[in-house]
């Protein structure tokens, strides 16, 4: 199921691609909040809610560095190679992954998405491979306490 939910969102990467930017400035405003009031005391339901809710559209594996807008919906950590930047020389010519034939390349899907979105030539931008000490961090913490910036795209 969580697999054709993944498909899915990224057949409709423009949709969540709105739907991310109307809705992330509230979140991000929302968190910074709760973190001037609660410090980290909330951080384990915060990260919960993301990781189950993320976790059913996107399959998403918590990396702490999220990418989503950047590569068309399609979370880059089902890769099997968990690169940052693909496909890969190994996506056989059927557009499926070469370790896992049954699964669609995570990367291709990637680039699929993202030809439909607004921003979707920030998928061109070289992303720096994934910092495993963050797995299992949320994202949305991560960025309203500015650890991180946003990844959305300047070439809207
Ligand atoms: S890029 Fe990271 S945070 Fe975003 S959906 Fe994938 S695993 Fe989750």
């Amino acid at each position: 199921m969580s697999y054709r939910l993944r498909l899915f969102a990224i057949r409709h990467s423009r949709f969540f691609e709105s739907l991310y930017n109307a809705v992330n400035p509230a979140i991000v405003g929302t968190l910074k909040g709760i973190n001037k009031v609660f410090g980290t005391k909330l951080d384990r339901p915060i990260t919960a809610m993301e990781a189950g809710l993320k976790g059913v559209l996107f399959d998403c594996q918590m990396c702490g560095n999220c990418a989503l807008s950047k590569t068309g919906m399609s979370c880059p950590m089902n890769c099997p190679k968990t690169i940052r930047n693909g496909p890969c020389g190994g996506v056989r010519a059927n557009g499926m992954c070469e370790v896992k034939p049954d699964m669609k390349c995570v990367w291709v899907q990637a680039w699929d998405g993202a030809s439909r979105m607004k921003g979707g030539e920030a998928i061109k931008d070289i992303e720096f491979a994934v910092d495993n000490r963050d797995q299992g961090k949320s994202t949305w913490l991560r960025i309203a306490r500015g650890e991180i910036a946003e990844k959305i795209s300047d070439r809207h």
